[in-house]
């Protein structure tokens, strides 16, 4: 409703511009057009005036009354055609301005809309831990002969859910940080060691679900933030592990094409169904597979700040993958 009324504004002052503009030529051809009707009009009475004399005022009165006349019927013409050229602009800029005006604020009319949908999704993650802890909390205060082993248990599923609190309001943070910064310093940074770096912070996560990650790495620089690269292999290699069966393989590659290098991580994971695959970068979009199916802990949050990272390095983020097959991650960065 506000935005609606806002594209009216924006018509009313595109309105008001091409008003002021076709006045202001209407003025300028009415002076124009009135002055060369008076002059072409005048070369007659001149040409009049040379004429041989003639004994007869009668006729020069005529003259100058059919002159003047015609002097006066032009210029009335010359208003009315100046009016229907200004009625039309005036019909014309309401119509074009109103899809102008749309047309406008539409890019503006998305960021809203994207901003409202993230702050209800965000809204409601923070919603669910929290009306969890208020019903436990509440059962808990209820139950008069609650032991010290019950009370433990409460607080203890109390702490879980403080703790993916944390999480995503880490995660949100980060986002919101990212979207603020407009690109990076970079620096040489070795993608072999940040790998590794990254592997290090999930390998026990991946031990106790017994994935193997095989990593095959080169001695290779990019220009990078290297922070932001270690967090960004964390979450595309903690989601490998997340979303691999037990006892399955994590497979790192890195290749060095010249123009570009090229990371793949390759899991034998659940997989990701087509329609899934065009939104997984979507802010918190995850797959009902991993929402209801497999029950993998998650706000959807992880690719979206993989994918803004690998923005800012100049880089490329792709995926493949098939269900129930597994998923293979490319990221490519441009050579140093
Ligand atoms: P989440 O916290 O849910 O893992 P992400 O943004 O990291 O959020 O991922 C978005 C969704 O993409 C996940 O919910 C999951 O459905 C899918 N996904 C990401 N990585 C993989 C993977 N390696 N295998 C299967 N599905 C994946």
């Amino acid at each position: 409703m506000k935005f609606n009324s806002t594209i009216l504004k924006l018509t009313g002052f595109y309105l008001l511009i091409a008003m002021i503009l076709s006045i202001g030529f209407s003025v300028a051809i009415y002076r124009i057009s009135s002055n060369e009707i008076g002059r072409g009009l005048g070369k007659q009475s001149t040409l009049f005036q040379n004429l041989p004399p003639r004994n007869d005022d009668r006729f020069q009165i005529d003259f100058e009354n059919l002159r003047q006349s015609q002097i006066d019927e032009s210029r009335d013409r010359l208003i009315n055609n100046l009016l229907y050229f200004n009625i039309l602009i005036l019909m014309a800029s309401s119509i074009g301005g109103y899809f102008f005006a749309k047309w406008t604020l539409h890019p503006l009319k998305e960021a809203i809309d994207e901003q409202n949908r993230f702050t209800a999704d965000a809204s409601h993650e923070l919603k669910t831990p929290l009306a969890a802890m208020r019903s436990e909390i509440e059962v808990g205060l209820r139950d008069k002969k609650i032991n010290i082993v019950q009370a433990k248990k409460l607080l203890n599923s109390n702490l879980e859910e403080i703790s993916k609190l944390e999480s995503l309001s880490k995660a949100l943070l980060k986002l919101a940080k990212l979207d603020e910064v407009k690109r990076y310093d970079l620096n040489q940074v070795n993608l072999g060691e940040v790998i590794t770096e990254a592997y290090e912070k999930i390998e026990n996560i991946a031990n106790n679900k017994k994935v193997n990650i095989i990593a095959k790495l080169k001695n290779k620089d990019v220009l990078g933030d290297r922070e932001s690269l270690v967090e960004l292999f964390v979450i595309i290699l903690d989601n490998a592990v997340k979303y691999s069966y037990e006892n399955s393989e994590v497979n790192i590659n890195m290749d060095d094409q010249g123009r570009e290098i090229v990371v793949s991580i390759r899991d034998k994971g659940v997989g990701i169904k087509s329609t899934d695959l065009l939104h997984i970068f979507d802010r918190f979009y995850r797959s009902d597979q991993s929402r209801n199916k497999n029950k993998v802990d998650g706000y959807g949050l992880g690719l979206s700040i993989a994918k803004r990272i690998v923005d800012l390095h100049n880089g490329h983020i792709s995926v493949s993958s098939s269900p129930d097959k597994g998923s293979v991650f490319k990221i490519k960065f441009p050579a140093k």
